[in-house]
């Protein structure tokens, strides 16, 4: 799929991370989430963690690990918390592009509707779960749907922490970090979970990654 947000070149890549495609236009989600949220959270954030992570690997193991590698390798790791922070945030954000679309929202289909019914009561139990632990991460953090030992559950994560380090497989998430969402919906961050959820979540990438 196309998309038109434009690195500028002098911001090319300077390592072996790098700032993945957008998987729809920047303006693709308005009025919902707004091109210029896009391209302060996409343009400026993400590219940051990217940047900030090759910087950081410079000249270290990390270089020749994959990114997945860098979190896992990380995340334990005190003396390592930048690089585990960045490499983190550059594969959460990644993650929640996935987990976002244009006309999304609605219900899922299929076998994941099933596991949705089956493991919260109905779909409407899930939303009510999901937008919960969405509004009460306390400052900045995320909103999961993960499989957990062959059970749907949702689970939040503060500042750069994610699934990924645990044994938890992640469907689709939620980032609740102010940036997200200020611009368009200011300190309404509940509003802009309900949207999320109304609106925009990717049902399709959430049923492939089951
Ligand atoms: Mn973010």
């Amino acid at each position: 799929m196309s998309q038109n947000i434009q690195v500028p070149a002098t911001a090319a890549a300077t390592g072996p991370f790098v700032l993945p495609p957008l998987p729809w236009k920047d303006d693709a989600l308005a009025p919902h989430v707004s091109a210029q949220t896009i391209s302060f959270h996409y343009g400026k954030h993400h590219k940051a963690y990217v940047d900030n992570l090759n910087n950081l690997a410079k000249g270290k193991p990390f270089e020749k690990l994959s990114l997945e590698e860098v979190v896992k390798a990380t995340a334990k790791d005190p003396a390592a918390q930048g690089v585990f922070n960045n490499a983190a945030q550059v594969w959460n954000h990644t993650f929640f592009w996935h987990s976002l679309r244009p006309n999304g929202g609605g219900a899922p289909t299929g076998k994941l509707l099933e596991r949705i019914t089956a493991d919260f009561g109905s779909l409407e139990a899930f939303k009510t779960q999901f937008a919960d632990a969405a509004k009460t991460q306390f400052g900045s953090g995320w909103a999961w749907l993960v499989l957990d030992a062959g059970k749907l559950k949702v689970v939040k994560t503060p500042n750069a922490e994610t699934p990924l380090t645990g044994a938890a497989k992640p469907l689709i998430t939620c980032d609740v970090w102010e940036h997200a969402y200020y611009l368009d919906y200011q300190n309404r961050r509940p509003d802009y979970v309900t949207t999320f959820l109304d609106k925009l979540v990717n049902w399709e990438f959430a049923a492939q990654n089951l």
